[in-house]
């Protein structure tokens, strides 16, 4: 696959249909909605299957959202663990107790400004076998953008 078969997060439009999905790290620390456009079980909605060396590693499966269309209802994104590698302009935010993978988002102004990469693992009610996962070859991906 080339590069262009990594999509890259767009904004949905403002008048899109929405779903608000609520979602938790394992332990319970952690409980957030994400409000999702379109819902995951439009046939348009796409979930991705990245194959890097984060995604592969942590069992990601993500879908973008804007920052603001993230709430915690219990914690909050500045009591997550991070980590951050190579360019170091994605920010991966996990539970420091049960270790859940729960979301990642730029720090970098310039790389994709307002917007969370969400792990629908975490999310409840969600049929993950339902999904319409699209791979993303991402371990081809520069890894120095990622
Ligand atoms: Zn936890």
């Amino acid at each position: 696959m080339s590069k262009s078969d990594v999509s890259l997060p767009t904004a949905p439009a403002p008048d899109a249909p929405t779903a608000i999905y609520k979602a938790s790290c394992h332990c319970g620390a952690f409980a957030y909605t994400i409000t999702q456009a379109p819902p995951l079980n439009d046939p348009s909605a796409q979930v991705m299957d990245c194959n890097c060396s984060i995604c592969s590693r942590n069992g990601y499966l993500f879908i973008y959202t804007s920052n603001d269309r993230v709430e915690f209802t219990k914690g909050g994104i500045e009591q997550f663990k991070t980590y951050s590698f190579a360019s170091k302009k994605m920010a991966h935010y996990f539970c420091g107790t049960c270790g859940a993978s729960c979301m990642a988002r730029s720090v970098d102004p310039s790389f994709f400004p307002g917007m969370t990469c969400v792990n629908v693992r975490m999310l409840e009610g969600v049929d993950l076998k339902t999904l319409n996962l699209k791979f993303a070859d991402g371990a081809s991906f520069d890894p120095t953008s990622a």
